[in-house]
């Protein structure tokens, strides 16, 4: 019998691929193919792994290979394409390629077991052919949108557009004529197209799932990410695979997803941070999204009220092509009315200004909704004693433990830890404990107190943690059961609120003086963001709509008589600071522009590359060894590595985390060092745990 060796990539830290024996069971079993699962004996385990190589078992004895145990052949062999991508990602992000294949996998295909596949191929089989509805009629575009639609749908091959409009300009819009189109020209040369659109956040999925089910219910819809039932996962990415779903729907893991006829790809919210992953393969979905495009000779649509400043920069240089929205989309609605409460002169002991009161009392008063928005969870960030300065520090973090007052626990966000609230002081016996500062459910308390009449809501991640909940509150916020919405960056993003006229900002000042060099370009787009939640509709004549969808919504109705427009209040102790004067002005482009100007000046991204080297251990010291023995691994021309460091938040759970930042003035320069770099690394055999972040965004 002629056998086949086979190089199968598997989910293991060893940076290779490894080499097994193929044998047919008998005559006329399928050969082994290029992009296959397998499952096959690794130490005393079976696993699944990814044939990345077939050869001929006579080029060299075989004999000591272990057997290939089964070949996945009831699914399509992953394709060429997707094999490149994530051969590109673990080159690029310096991980073994087996770390990044089999991850992004739905766990029903890195069984042993093929239940789960088997049942989710039957139901493919099964399934009824979606319903020849009619699409629903697309709304009629204004000038701008056209424009971008003509040339999206009018690039040949690849071609990246930065989709500059502010919220409510209607880009939701764009992205799905853009789709429509596409599609409807492969038809009509009689082939199928795929169109990816990633969007950052979970939450958000359900409403754009909706328009977008309401407009092409004669193609076949899924989502992908990661709160999807495991069954119901593996059907969407089988669908996807075999080129049966013609839009997917996800959040950053499905860049990764295998499509075989990827015609276009959109990447809403393109600034949002949630499109990094910080664990394992630490990729952005965004730049991969811009590879894969390229990779594919397909247009590419970044949309964002604010991009991020990497985007605006190649979209200066012309590698990107902007496209604005500058109305929008809505007729006569109006960008808000941002005020600035300087909070030196309006002293609020209590944390909510006298303006700002009166604004909320106004809303009240006329049934319309508000929006208030501090991006700190829990009920007080810090307990301390006053008679001896006592404060909660966690013991296991360099951090606090956070006052949940509702569930009376103290909670660490770094490492969990929970304890109840201490009766008394622990050091001196004090029982009068205090809490310092104020997170949403103070707030919330507070608002409950002066306005027992209102209703009230917090979304955070604390009042949203079990399934579906956030999609029931936003849900009543949207049927108009809440007066005051209150809420962490989770309201901030996406969603469309018909009836509501105005947002407060409590605390945004932190960022103004972090030392992370990317927390003003964050605060300038949460705060555009969550400022382009008020006055989306435009007018109270649309108030006794459910909004169905965020910017899509949006109709020609004429305002009411009477309306005011919508007020977005900033409570500041610097109100002169050049990012509010731009807040003011809705000027992203000029904060842009001086960000930019900024950041060439000092020398940092994106005018230089960096790749961080994060170590762990017991004791500071061994980390901090560890980083300088790397440091000098190995010679570094043209690349500048600094001195390691602790981390800001040094201690976490108990371990001490440094880091080493590595910079070059060239990407390539940089991607040169790496790699060889990786390897002595894993030479080294530390015991301690590393991991290595390229283009981190957190330092
Ligand atoms: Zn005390
Ligand atoms: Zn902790």
């Amino acid at each position: 019998m002629i056998g086949r060796i086979v190089k199968i990539a598997l989910d293991s830290p060893l940076d290779t691929e490894f080499d097994y024996r193929w044998l047919p069971a008998q005559e006329g079993d399928s050969e082994p193919r290029i992009g296959q699962l397998a499952l096959v004996p690794f130490g005393r385990r079976e696993v699944i792994g990814l044939i990345t190589a077939v050869g001929d078992a006579s080029d060299y004895d075989a004999s000591k290979l272990r057997d290939v145990i089964a070949l996945r052949t009831q699914l399509e062999p992953l394709p060429p394409a997707w094999l490149d991508l994530c051969r590109f990602a673990a080159d690029y992000y310096q991980r073994p390629l087996g770390e990044v294949m089999l991850p992004c996998l739905p766990k029903g295909l890195r069984t042993a077991s093929t239940v789960a596949l088997d049942r989710a191929l039957k139901k493919r089989a099964t399934a009824r052919p979606v319903a020849a509805a009619a699409p629903a009629s697309a709304t009629v575009l204004n000038t701008g949108q056209q424009a971008a639609v003509d040339a999206i749908t009018a690039a040949q091959g690849f071609a990246a557009h930065l989709l500059f409009g502010v919220t409510g300009s209607g880009k939701t819009e764009v992205y799905l004529h853009a789709a429509e189109t596409v599609i409807a020209r492969e038809q009509a040369q009689g082939r199928s197209a795929q169109v990816l659109i990633l969007v950052p956040e979970i939450n958000l999925t359900p409403q754009l799932e909706n328009s977008v089910r309401a407009r092409f219910p004669h193609l076949q819809v899924v989502t992908l990410h990661s709160q999807l039932a495991e069954g119901e996962r593996l059907r969407n990415w089988i669908a996807a695979h075999h080129g049966d779903a013609a839009i997917v729907l996800g959040t950053r893991l499905s860049v990764l997803a295998a499509m075989p006829q990827l015609k276009l790809i959109v990447v809403d919210e393109e600034h949002d941070p949630s499109y990094k992953q910080q664990e394992g393969l630490r990729y952005s979905a965004r730049d991969l999204a811009v590879w894969r495009a390229r990779q594919l000779d397909i247009p590419l649509v970044l949309g964002s009220a604010t991009p991020s400043i990497e985007s605006w920069q190649h979209a200066g240089n012309g590698r990107y092509r902007r496209l604005d929205l500058t109305q929008r989309a809505a007729a006569n609605a109006q960008l808000p009315r941002v005020g600035l409460i300087d909070m030196e002169v309006n002293k609020a002991p209590e944390g909510l200004s006298a303006p700002l009161l009166a604004a909320l009392r106004a809303r009240l008063e006329r049934g319309e909704q508000s929006l208030l928005f501090l991006n700190r969870r829990g009920y007080a960030p810090v307990m301390h004693c006053d008679a001896c300065g006592w404060i909660s520090h966690c013991r296991r973090c360099t951090a606090f433990m956070v006052l949940h007052k509702p569930d009376r626990r103290l909670r660490c966000h770094h490492c969990s830890l929970e304890q109840r609230i201490p009766r008394a002081c622990p050091t001196c016996g004090n029982v009068d404990l205090q809490p310092l500062g104020r997170g949403t459910q103070r707030i919330e308390e507070q608002l409950q107190t002066l306005f027992p009449q209102a209703r009230v809501l917090r979304i955070d991640a604390d009042s949203t943690r079990r399934k579906g909940s956030a999609q029931a509150a936003f849900d009543s916020v949207h049927r108009g059961e809440v007066d005051i919405l209150l809420g962490t960056q989770m309201v901030a993003k996406g969603h469309d609120f018909q009836r509501l006229t105005l947002v407060g900002v409590i605390n945004p000042d932190t960022a103004l003086f972090s030392q992370d060099y990317r927390a003003g370009e964050r605060l300038f787009a949460q705060l555009m963001q969550v400022a382009g939640r008020a006055g989306r509709a435009g007018t109270a004549g649309n108030v006794g709509n459910v909004a169905q969808s965020a910017e899509l919504a949006a109709s020609g109705s004429q305002p009411a008589i009477g309306m005011q427009r919508s007020e977005v209040l900033v409570q500041t102790r610097y109100p002169q600071h050049p990012l509010y004067r731009a807040l003011l002005a809705h000027d992203y482009a000029g904060f842009a522009e001086a960000t930019l100007a900024e950041r060439r000046s000092a020398g940092l991204p994106p005018f230089v590359f960096q790749a961080l080297l994060r170590a762990e251990a017991k004791q500071l010291q061994q980390a901090l060894d560890f980083l300088q023995a790397a440091r000098k691994l190995m010679p570094c021309e043209g690349i500048v590595i600094n001195d390691p460091v602790p981390m800001t938040i040094t201690r976490v759970a108990g371990q001490e985390r440094a880091q080493l930042l590595v910079e070059s003035a060239s990407r390539a320069r940089l991607q040169a060092f790496l790699k060889p770099w990786m390897a002595a690394l894993r030479e080294m055999k530390s015991r301690l745990r590393w991991s290595l972040e390229v283009d981190p965004v957190d330092i």
